[in-house]
C-alpha cells in the first residue's frame, strides 16, 4: 500500500475536515465537492475497493451506513433526501483505492448517473 491518501488523512499527515469519527469510522468533506454536501465515509481499515471485502468486514460496512444516516442528519439532508455512492475500480472511477462511501445532498439528483 503506496501513499493511500485516505491513510495519510486518518494518520493526521493531511488536514481534512471531518464531520464525525469513532473508534472504526470517520467522515470528512470532499475536497472537490459535487453537490452542497458531499461527505466521504469510510473505515479506518485500508481496505481498496469492494472488491477486496470480506465476511469479516460486514460489521464494518454495517457501520459505514449507519454512519452515513448520522451524516445526513448532522449536515441537515436527512428528510430532503441524499445519496450513497461507491465506486469500484476504472469504469465506476474510482480515483482513491481505500474503500469509502460517498454521500451526497443538498440539491436535486439525477438518475441514471453519469
Ligand atoms: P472516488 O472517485 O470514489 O475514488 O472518490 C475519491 C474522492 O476523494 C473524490 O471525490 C475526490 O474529490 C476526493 N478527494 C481526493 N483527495 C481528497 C482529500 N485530500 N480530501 C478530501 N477528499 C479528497
Ligand atoms: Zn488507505
Amino acid at each position: 500500500m503506496l501513499e493511500c491518501v485516505f491513510c495519510n488523512i486518518l494518520r493526521g499527515e493531511m488536514p481534512a475536515e471531518f464531520v464525525y469519527e469513532d473508534e472504526q469510522i470517520v467522515a470528512f468533506r470532499d475536497i472537490n465537492p459535487q453537490a452542497p454536501v458531499h461527505v466521504l465515509i469510510l473505515p479506518r481499515k485500508h481496505i481498496p475497493s469492494t472488491n477486496q471485502i470480506t465476511p469479516g468486514d460486514v460489521g464494518i460496512l454495517g457501520e459505514m451506513i449507519l454512519v452515513a444516516r448520522k451524516v445526513a442528519e448532522i449536515e441537515g439532508v436527512a428528510d430532503s433526501g441524499y445519496r450513497l455512492v461507491i465506486n469500484c475500480n476504472e469504469d465506476s472511477g474510482q480515483e482513491i483505492y481505500h474503500l469509502h462511501l460517498h454521500l451526497l445532498g443538498g440539491r436535486r439528483m439525477t438518475w441514471p448517473p453519469g
